[in-house]
Parts: C-alpha cells; structure tokens; sequence
C-alpha cells in the first residue's frame, strides 16, 4: 500500500501533496523505475519540505496542546474561533493585517493562525502582501505598495480569510469583496443583506459586481456595498429573504 492525503494522517493541502510525491517515489522505486540512490535523494528532498511545513502550532510535538495562548509572533490566539469557528471583532484588533484601515481599497487579512500556507504571498504580484520565509508566519501587509484591487489575493485564498475593503466607495458607503461560493449568483444591482463573521444579518448590502474569469481559477469575486460602519464587519452576502 503506497498511502497519501488524508488516509496518512490529515493535515493541509501542501502536505497532502508532498506525501503524494513521496509515495509516488516510493511506487517509483518499488517498481523498478528509480534506482536505490535516486529514490533515497529525491524522497529526502520531499520529506525535508515536510518537515518545513510541519512547523508552527500545528508542529507534531505541538499535538494535542491545549496550553497554547499566542501565535508564534506574539498575538493572543482566538479563542473563539476554537470554540465557534469564527474570530471576533474584538480578537482581530490584536492582528494588524486585519484591523488597520487605510484610504482606498486594500486587503484586510483575517487569518490568525501559524498554518503552512502562503498563496496570498504569491498570488499578489504588487507586493502588498508578505508571509516571508517561514511558511507558518501569519501574513502582513507591506505598508508602501499600493493595492490595486485586483482581487487575486482573496481568490487564491483557501481559508477565505482576505477581503478587500474601499471605505471611499462613495459618500456614505463602503465597497467589500469577497470569495462567493453559492449559486445562483447574485447580479449587480441586487440588493441582499450583509451577514457578520458569525452569520448574523448586519445591514443591508447592495451586489455592485460579481467577478469570475480564468484568472482566478473560477473563484467568484463578490463585491457589496454596505454603510461605511459596517466595512470591518460585513463578510458575507444573503438575498433577501434568505436570513432568519
Ligand atoms: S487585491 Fe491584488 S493588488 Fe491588492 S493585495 Fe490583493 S493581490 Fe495584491
Ligand atoms: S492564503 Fe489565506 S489562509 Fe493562507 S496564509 Fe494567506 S491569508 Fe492565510
């Protein structure tokens, strides 16, 4: 048995597919098509790799640990997110990346845990955004690289943690996007309301676009205005009708 992904033990996208490798070697050189110092170079290349991803408060000798109180920069770990599955307003104030409001559009990163993960790094080609060397490193926003909106880095997101905030939408408003994963899809123009990070109706939300092309690999860009009181808290769209 040659076992890779989940069956081997779960842990992340990234993982997942350097066991593939490796078992895939393995297959390789059980089969006869990679000799004994080949398979041992190139298995020790991939099992290097995971050690590199097995970092952070997910690391092996971290299993278990209930104790842990702080990311490894120093940040107080939410508490209700391991209880609820979402990160309180109050909790982000504590993340820079997710509380700091700037003029214009720019990224607002709402991801608070050291997990091996980077696509957001590399989905923005203007630099805004940097997890650095440590792939477990909680993402930052590079301060003096300006944001076009393009959206990339909230469609490459697999936790679906980044959304773009415009607060200067227009006078009274401000404009959010985010990844939307339900059909129908809603049309410009609709109006709908917008639901907190708990799923509890906000206020009312008008679609102004929703985007989907090759460049994001399918990912459906909504973007919604909503009263500019409700920009750091509005983070996901419901038709009317559609909320109890
Ligand atoms: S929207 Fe585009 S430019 Fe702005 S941070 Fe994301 S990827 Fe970078
Ligand atoms: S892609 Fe999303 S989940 Fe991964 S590090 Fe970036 S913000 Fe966090």
């Amino acid at each position: 048995l040659f076992a890779a992904g989940d069956v081997a033990g779960i842990e992340e996208a990234s993982s997942a597919m350097i066991g593939g490798r490796i078992a895939g070697l393995a297959a390789a050189h059980r089969a006869g098509y990679l000799d004994d110092a080949a398979f041992q170079t190139q298995a020790e290349a991939a099992r290097a790799s995971l050690t590199q991803l097995r970092q952070g408060m997910f690391a092996k000798e971290n299993r278990g640990r209930t104790d842990l109180t702080e990311t490894e920069e120093g940040y107080e770990l939410s508490q209700n997110l391991l209880a609820k599955g979402y990160v309180t307003e109050e909790e982000l104030q504590a993340f820079p990346a997710a509380s700091e409001k700037r003029g214009g559009v720019h990224p607002v990163i709402e991801c608070t845990q050291n997990i091996p993960c980077n696509p957001c790094q590399d989905a923005c080609k203007f630099g805004c955004i940097m997890v650095g060397r440590q792939i477990t490193s909680i993402p930052q926003i590079e301060h003096g690289k300006r944001c076009t909106g393009c959206g990339m880095c909230v469609a490459s997101c697999s936790g679906q943690a980044i959304f773009l905030v415009d607060d200067d939408y227009d006078e009274t408003r401000a404009a959010i996007t985010m990844a939307y994963e339900f059909l129908p899809y809603p049309e410009k123009g609709q109006k709908g309301t917008a639901l907190s990070r708990a799923g509890r109706p906000l206020c009312e939300a008008e679609v102004l676009s929703l985007r989907k092309s090759a460049a994001t690999d399918g990912t459906a860009l909504l973007t919604i205005a909503v009263p500019k009181e409700f920009s750091m808290q509005a983070r996901a769209f419901a038709f009317d009708g559609g909320v109890d």
